[in-house]
């Protein structure tokens, strides 16, 4: 087990929080500040068990010390949230404020040591305080400093928000309970290899969608017209599909795709993709298959839009999976748990957000914990 904020020796005064604060902004404005108001409640335990505050985290993507990604915004909604007041620090060799319970440093991003992970720049980072506490699961599979380096100077510990996502996640996929449907969709197997092989080993039912679909399809033969294939993937699709079938994990491919043509919108079986159709969505057919499986299924776990989602109406088998999913898991005990970049926005889209048993909104440390990685930002946590 991880060593939580609760285990943090009195003695250790002042404690380096990371935390995910990469809020959406427009011109300096806030647009969304769940991941802010989430991280609230590791910052208020601290302070009640009487530590002290640095706060660590990153906006953005700068270049250099770009101003208009400067941390300043979210400190000040920080400080509001929190009732009190928090020293904002544009470098870690500016001297803390004395009696300053709350302080925040700028930007990690714009010091050149924080995304190669120099040591000395880690180092820093840590002398800002005497324990370091992680918070940022969704920043966890990056090896930076703030993340992985600091936790070679200081005591390291797990925060409530990282713990919660980290227990979901064990929870119910370390040990799922089968049988268990993996639903794979996005557009390229080529960038999901290592997950689909991971996620096979589980599976009782792989279901694949959107563009991998595709290729599988193509893989059994199948003209796919002007759709989206990765030619150079047909072979990695021709294996996937002889480990399903030794593993006895049932691969369930479109009968029926939804394809856009040149003379419009057409449903139409896989043996008869048109040569200008494009292959945008599952068809009703392949989706009825689907539904009628999930009765029988304990666990889903789904990385994927099945189809072009974001171009109505290929929207339509992501949306319609998306509700009989969140149905049997309000009403059968259905354990459903999903994540993945464009797939939050078609659950959002599907109205689901709330039906499902977890959402996560870690995105690429997400798929890496379920690929089976060690998550540099999670691997030298105490453990008790
Ligand atoms: P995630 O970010 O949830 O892991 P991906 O990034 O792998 O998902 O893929 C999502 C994208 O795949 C969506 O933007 C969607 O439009 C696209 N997509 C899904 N199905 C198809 C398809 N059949 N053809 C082209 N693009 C597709
Ligand atoms: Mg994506």
């Amino acid at each position: 087990m991880i060593s939580t904020i609760d285990q943090i020796p009195q003695s250790l005064k002042r404690v380096v929080v990371r935390l995910d604060l990469n809020l959406p902004m427009v011109d300096g404005v806030i647009q969304d500040p769940s991941r802010l108001l989430k991280s609230l409640p590791t910052l208020r335990d601290l302070l009640a068990k009487g530590h002290t505050l640095t706060i660590l985290a990153h906006l953005g993507r700068p270049k250099g010390m770009d101003m208009s990604l400067s941390l300043k915004p979210i400190c000040d909604r920080l400080a509001q949230e929190m009732g009190q007041y928090i020293a904002f620090i544009p470098s870690p060799s500016t001297p803390i404020p004395e009696n300053t319970p709350i302080v925040m440093l700028e930007n990690l991003r714009f010091f050149e040591g924080e995304e190669t992970n120099n040591p000395a720049f880690a180092s820093s980072l840590a002398a800002l305080g005497e324990a370091y506490v992680n918070d940022g699961f969704s920043v966890s599979h990056r090896a930076h400093a703030s993340v992985e380096g600091i936790t070679h100077f200081l005591p390291s510990f797990g925060g409530r928000l990282l713990m919660k996502e980290l227990d979901a996640l064990t929870l119910s996929f370390e040990n799922p309970t089968p049988p268990i449907m993996v639903i794979l969709g996005g557009s390229k197997i080529s960038t999901k290899i290592d997950l689909l092989k991971s996620l096979m080993k589980k599976a009782t039912y792989l279901v694949p969608g959107g563009g991998i679909a595709n290729t599988f399809l193509k893989a059994q033969g199948y003209s796919m017209g002007t759709s989206l294939v990765e030619i150079d993937k047909i072979t990695l699709a021709q294996e996937v599909m002889e480990m399903a079938h030794q593993r006895g994990c049932t691969l369930i491919l479109p009968q029926d795709v939804v394809c856009e043509t040149s003379k419009g919108i057409e449903t139409v079986e896989v043996d008869h993709i048109p040569e200008d159709g494009n292959a945008l969505d599952l068809g009703p057919k392949t989706l009825t298959s689907i539904v009628n499986i999930l009765p029988q299924i304990k666990t889903v776990l789904w990385n994927g839009p099945l189809g072009y989602f974001e171009r109505p109406p290929f929207d339509q088998s992501s949306l319609t999976l998306a509700k009989a999913i969140g149905k049997g898991t309000q009403s059968e005990g259905l354990i459903s748990i999903a994540g993945g970049g464009e797939t939050l926005g078609m659950l959002d889209q599907a109205g689901v957000t709330q039906d499902f048993t977890y959402i996560s909104t870690a995105g690429g440390a997400f798929l890496e914990y379920l690929e089976g990685k060690t998550l540099p930002g999670i691997q030298r946590l105490i453990i008790n």
